[in-house]
């Protein structure tokens, strides 16, 4: 339990540190705690240290654990990190406060219609795949444009900002230097990228939120 609480202010001094190398005020990132594969245990010492914003990665999962520890403790900002299939789409906007990873018409239609029957507008990214890997999700970055434009003339979606997740084997800094591009480009003021390995260098690069699980929880566990 103490482990957590190092580990948090291990994350947020360097979240602090790479900010103001850059003159970047660090209160303006957001660091997105991932608790996929954690329960309850794990993730309410860090609520207790004032931790608020978690990250899932799959809407059955987070259905499991988030709905009695939102019940619990208010001001939890849940956000919906990984893909979404438009038949979940009731159960997310049920569930999450920030859906990350709009990337196709379809989502963007089944949000639009899940968000009116529930009466939430949530505030949503769109993914987009920098390094146009085909088996990931996110929109190609020259699609970026066209489905900006469908979120919000279409679906009439509240769009925040742009989320990536760069390949693998690649360094991240061409693919989160080009997110922060398109970004300002587009006028979108969010930029989610930047997870355990990379954040302080997605924060030097003027990331917006990082989302980190491992720095924080250790290693996922099976599930
Ligand atoms: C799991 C996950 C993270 C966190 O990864 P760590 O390397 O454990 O920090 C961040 N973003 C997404 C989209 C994830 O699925």
């Amino acid at each position: 339990m103490s482990d957590a609480l190092d580990r948090l202010g291990e994350v947020r001094g360097k979240i602090a540190a790479a900010a103001r190398e850059v003159d970047r005020n660090p209160d303006d990132v957001a660091l997105v705690a991932v608790s996929k594969t954690h329960g309850p245990e794990a993730i309410e010492p860090l609520i207790a240290a004032g931790q608020r914003a978690f990250g899932e990665n799959r809407v059955q999962e987070a259905q499991g654990k988030w709905p009695d520890l939102k019940a619990r403790y208010p001001g939890i900002v849940l956000h919906l990190i990984g893909s979404l299939q438009s038949n979940k789409a009731d159960d997310a906007v049920a569930l999450f406060d920030v859906i990350e990873t709009v990337d196709r018409p379809k989502i963007a239609r089944a949000l639009s219609a899940a968000m009116e029957k529930a009466g939430r507008r949530l505030p949503v990214f769109l993914q987009v795949n920098t390094g146009e890997e085909p088996q990931k999700g996110g929109v190609a970055p020259q699609d970026v444009d066209a489905l900006l434009a469908f979120c919000r003339t279409e679906a009439g979606l509240d769009v925040r900002g742009l989320m990536c997740i760069p390949p693998a084997a690649e360094h991240p800094a061409p693919h989160f230097a080009l997110l922060v591009e398109m970004a300002r480009r587009l006028g979108l003021p969010d930029v989610s990228m930047g997870m355990s390995g990379d954040y302080e260098i997605a924060v030097r690069l003027g990331a917006t939120h990082v989302r980190v699980g491992t720095a924080l929880f250790g290693p996922r566990n099976v599930i």
